[in-house]
C-alpha cells in the first residue's frame, strides 16, 4: 500500500518512507491510498484474536512494505510484560451500556503508550529496509505526556537516541517525576525556563535549520519527530478500537449486525480519527463524540463548519488536550472535502493566514453524519469525577472525565441510549492533584508531597496505584539540567558532540 500526501503536491511512497520522513514535503500528512473493508477483522468470524495478532492483522494491511516477521518482532516487543495487564487495553464497563477503554496500562500511564511503545521498533525496522545508517535522533517538545512516552518507547532501542525538552513549571509533579528519573543509555531530558510554547519553538527552530541539518548528516546523524502526525503513531491506536469491538460482542452481548459509540478526549485529533478509519474498516461505529476542554475550538468546529483558533488559550485541569491547532484534523479535512487535495491546501493557507476557515453546508454535513460534540469547562469536569465515582466507585483522570460530561450531554440531547465506550485516555493517579481535589474535597487534597496524596487516594477509594507510578518515589533522579530556551541549540550540540 501506497502513502499520498492531504495536499497532493509530493510523490506517493512506501509506509516505510512515511514513517521516517514523519510529514510530506509539501507540508501536508500521509495518508494510505485506500482503507480495504476486512473480514480479517471480525469478531464473530475470528473471535479469540489477541491483542496482538489484531495488531499484526492491522499493521500487516496498512505497512505492506514489511514483512511478516519484521512486523511479529515489532508487535512482540511492544505489547507484553511492559503493560500491567494481558489485555493490554481493558474494557471496564460500569452499567451494561457504558464502558470505559482502559488505554494506561502502559509504561506511562497514558494511552500514547500503546504507540510509542511500538513506533521505535517500526522506525528502526524502516530504516534498516532503506538501508539508511544514520542514527535517528528523535526531538520532542513535551508539555508532559508525549516527552515521557518517547523516551520508555526509546529506551535502549539501538541506533536511536531520543533528547526531549520540558517546560521546567509547565507539567504535573508526577510527569516530572517520570522524566528526571528516566532510565536508558540513550535518553537525554533537559528543563527549559519557560513555557511549552518557547520549548516547541526551539526544537522547530533546530528542525528548519539547514545548516545544522548537514552539520548532522556529516556526522553520521538525523533528526526525527514522534509528533502525532506521523502514520506510525495512527496506525498501532486503530487496534484498541477493534479490540473494544470484540470485548463488546465476546463478554457484553453485543450482537452482529449491532453498532456502538465511541467518545474521545481530543486534543490533537489523533486517537478519535484513529476510531474514524477503524469505522472505514469496517468497525460497526454510530457516532464518533468529541470531547473537548475549555479549549472547545472542535466543538465549534463539529457544530458549525467553522474553525476558529483566533480565541483564548485557557490551561486546564486536562493539559494535554489544551491545542487550538489539531494538526490531524487535516486527514479528515481530505475525506470531507471528496479526497480532493485542491480544498485542502486552501483551508490549511486559510488557516496559517487568517487562523480560521469554514466548511461548505455539504461538508459541514458530512462531518455531522460521522461526529458529535460537546465540552467540559474545569468546574463541570470536577463534578465529573466526583460523580462517577460516587455512582460507580470508578475513578477517571480528568482527560476521560471531559469525555463522561460530553457523553452525559449527548445521552440527553439525543436520546441515543445504545452500548457507547468512552475511551480512558490516563491513569487517575497521573494527574493526581485534580482527582484528589474532586474526589476528596480540597481540604484532604491539601497534602503537599505528592506521593503521599496518592496514597492518600488510592486507600480512601481503593483503587491501587500503578506500580510503575508508585515506585517513581524511590527512583534516583538522572537527568538535572535546567537551560534558557535559548541555550537549546547549544545543548543540542554538546549531547551530539557537534
Ligand atoms: C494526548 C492526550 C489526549 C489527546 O489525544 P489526541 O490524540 O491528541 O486527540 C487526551 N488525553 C491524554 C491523557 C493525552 O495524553
Amino acid at each position: 500500500m501506497r502513502y499520498i500526501s492531504t495536499r497532493g503536491q509530493s510523490r506517493p511512497v512506501t509506509a516505510a518512507e512515511a514513517l521516517l520522513t514523519g510529514l510530506a514535503p509539501d507540508g501536508g500528512l500521509y495518508l494510505p491510498e485506500e482503507f480495504p473493508e476486512s473480514a480479517a477483522l471480525n469478531p464473530f468470524t475470528a473471535p479469540s484474536l489477541t491483542y496482538r495478532q489484531l495488531a499484526g492483522r492491522i499493521l500487516t494491511m496498512f505497512l505492506s512494505d514489511y514483512t511478516r516477521a519484521e512486523l511479529e518482532e515489532c508487535i512482540s516487543q511492544a505489547y507484553g510484560s511492559n503493560f500491567a495487564t494481558p489485555a493490554i487495553t481493558p474494557v471496564t464497563m460500569v452499567d451494561e451500556k457504558l464502558g470505559f477503554l482502559e488505554l494506561w496500562h502502559g509504561p506511562t500511564c497514558a494511552f500514547k503508550d500503546l504507540a510509542l511503545q511500538l513506533l521505535p521498533h517500526l522506525l528502526t525496522a524502516a530504516a534498516r529496509k532503506m538501508q539508511f545508517d544514520r542514527e535517528i535522533v528523535l526531538l520532542v517538545a513535551t508539555s508532559g505526556d508525549t516527552g515521557k512516552a518517547a523516551l520508555e518507547g526509546f529506551k535502549d532501542v539501538p541506533g536511536t537516541r531520543v533528547i526531549v525538552f520540558y517546560p521546567e513549571d509547565g507539567v504535573s509533579t508526577v510527569q516530572k517525576r517520570q522524566m528526571i528519573t528516566q532510565e536508558g543509555t540513550n535518553t537525554y531530558v533537559v528543563g527549559v525556563t519557560g513555557n511549552f510554547d518557547q520549548a516547541q519553538a526551539g526544537v522547530k527552530a533546530l528542525f528548519t535549520n539547514e545548516a545544522f541539518q548537514r552539520e548532522l548528516a556529516a556526522a553520521g546523524k538525523t533528526f526525527s519527530s514522534a509528533n502525532s502526525i506521523n502514520w506510525g503513531r495512527l496506525v498501532p491506536q486503530l487496534v484498541y478500537y477493534f479490540k473494544a469491538w470484540f470485548d463488546l460482542c465476546q463478554n457484553h452481548g453485543l450482537a452482529p449486525g449491532e453498532t456502538f459509540n465511541v467518545v474521545v478526549p481530543t486534543g490533537n485529533f489523533g486517537n478519535i480519527l484513529a476510531a474514524y478509519y477503524g469505522k472505514k474498516l469496517g468497525l460497526p461505529l454510530h457516532k464518533l463524540i468529541c470531547a473537548s476542554n475549555r479549549n472547545n475550538v472542535l466543538t465549534e468546529f463539529i457544530q458549525t463548519g467553522v474553525y476558529n483558533r483566533n480565541r483564548q488559550f485557557y490551561q486546564t485541569l486536562s493539559p494535554s488536550m489544551d491545542i487550538l491547532v489539531s494538526s490531524n484534523l487535516e486527514r479528515l479535512l481530505y475525506d470531507l472535502v471528496g479526497a480532493d487535495p485542491a480544498p485542502v491546501r486552501a483551508y490549511m493557507d486559510q488557516l496559517q493566514r487568517q487562523g480560521s476557515y469554514q466548511l461548505t453546508a455539504a461538508q459541514k454535513e458530512r462531518l455531522q453524519k460521522e461526529f458529535w460534540a460537546g465540552f467540559a469547562d474545569e468546574a463541570e469536569t470536577t463534578a465529573a469525577i466526583k460523580s462517577v465515582y460516587e455512582r460507580y466507585q470508578y475513578l477517571l483522570d480528568p482527560h476521560t472525565a471531559v469525555g463522561y460530561k460530553v457523553y452525559r450531554d449527548y445521552l440527553e440531547a439525543t436520546g441515543d441510549d445504545r452500548p457507547t465506550i468512552i475511551a480512558s485516555t490516563a491513569s487517575p493517579f497521573k494527574f493526581n492533584q485534580g482527582v484528589a481535589q474532586a474526589v476528596l474535597g480540597p481540604e484532604a487534597a491539601a497534602v503537599a508531597d505528592e506521593f503521599a496524596l496518592m496514597e492518600k487516594l488510592s486507600a480512601v477509594t481503593g483503587v491501587a496505584m500503578p506500580a510503575v507510578l508508585a515506585g517513581l518515589r524511590d527512583k534516583p533522579v538522572r537527568h538535572q539540567q535546567v537551560i534558557a530556551p535559548a541555550a537549546m541549540e547549544e545543548t543540542v550540540r554538546t549531547i551530539l558532540g557537534l
